[in-house]
């Protein structure tokens, strides 16, 4: 008889699926954001915590905020020294140098230079004088950055010159955290570091996960599409993330480096879906900088990534492999 009643309850929960069903839902600040991680396992928990530290970890490393990160160490030898980094750093600052070669060098991680002269989302922001902006650009080189495979170094070649990976780190974050839930078996799961995520597998019914993209016009959280995926990274670079206005006029942390100032091209808004969100990251923020007719064509060319961009007069240009997994929702947006 007990045994029956056993059996029972098992089948019980193996039907309703109720004991595997162990969701953990996190939030903190690491990275300069704010990160949303939800797991669901039996080992959620463990994962959790693990990832937390990890995305620590990474910002310990990677911050040029921090005195002691990596990127604060090769920033101070600019000129003089190359500085031995963690293999973490190594590989994303390699890889940023990857996208700044295929983006015909839009995105340029030693763009720091410009971005501490702008400061924008932090209180000392202001429109800089053109001459000062001169002075910097000419800082700006991505071909300046020399790396040491034989000892993980890193050197600047010019004094002044330094190292920012914003446009690039939560990507590689992501990528990390989506690993350690991996590790711990974590079969359903989404991470969202401020915007950059990465959905895990299927929702816990099996369905895909449904990411909103965001409507650049509107308050945060007012979507213009949907996206339905299963395992893959959504990152958006947009002009609303971080900006002030003067004049009427929008000034937004996505920095041109060939003109210094804020990006004009008529993009808004780019997303790029991939497999690892290192690509998305790297790539988001140097197609916004180029323009719809050559990130298409870029985008195009690289096998297994997709992107939707929009533009400031509220068209939808999206890649064929995105078609099948996106709604437009809003009325406004029209798809070219
Ligand atoms: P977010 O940080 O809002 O997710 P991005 O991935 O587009 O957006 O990165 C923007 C950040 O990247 C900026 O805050 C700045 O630190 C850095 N950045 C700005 N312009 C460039 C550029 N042209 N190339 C590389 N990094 C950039
Ligand atoms: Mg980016």
């Amino acid at each position: 008889m007990i045994a029956i009643i056993i059996f029972s309850i098992l089948i019980v929960i193996f039907v309703t699926g109720k004991y595997e069903k162990h969701e953990i839902v996190k939030s903190s600040y690491a990275l300069g954001t704010l990160i949303n991680l939800r797991a669901c396992g039996n080992k959620a928990q463990k994962a959790m915590d693990k990832a937390f530290e990890r995305l620590n970890n990474i910002d310990d490393k990677m911050s040029a905020f921090k005195g002691n990160s990596d990127i604060s160490k090769i920033n101070l030898g600019a000129g003089s020294r190359g500085e031995g980094v963690s293999s973490d750093t190594y590989f994303v600052v390699k890889k940023a140098i990857e996208y700044s070669k295929i983006l015909e060098g839009t995105f340029d991680p030693t763009i720091r230079p410009l971005v501490t002269l702008w400061s924008i989302g932090t209180k000392k922001e202001k429109i800089p004088e053109a001459a000062e902006i001169e002075t910097r650009l000419k800082l700006v080189n991505y071909k300046d950055v020399v790396l040491d495979e034989s000892n993980n170094s890193i050197m600047l070649k010019h004094k002044g010159q330094a190292l920012d990976v914003g446009g690039i780190a939560k990507g590689f974050a992501a990528d990390e955290v989506r690993d350690i839930f991996l590790q711990h078996n974590i079969k359903s799961g989404l991470i969202d570091l401020g915007g950059n995520i990465f959905a895990l597998g299927s929702k816990e019914d099996n369905t895909p996960w449904r990411v909103g993209i965001q409507n650049p016009f509107k308050p945060r959280g007012e979507f213009l599409g949907i996206l339905s995926v299963k395992n893959k990274s959504i990152v958006t670079s947009g002009n609303y993330e971080r900006y002030f206005i003067r004049d009427g006029k929008r000034f937004h942390h996505i920095i041109d480096p060939k003109t210094g100032y804020p990006s004009e091209s008529k993009i808004i808004s780019a997303t790029i879906i991939s497999d690892n969100s290192i690509d998305g990251d790297g790539l988001s923020t140097g197609v916004y900088i180029l323009g719809v007719d050559k990130a298409l064509k870029i985008i195009n060319a690289i096998e297994g990534i997709d992107a939707i961009f929009v533009t400031e007069d509220k068209k939808v240009y999206m890649t064929s492999g995105v078609k099948d997994m996106c709604m437009l929702t809003d009325q406004e947006f029209i798809l070219n």
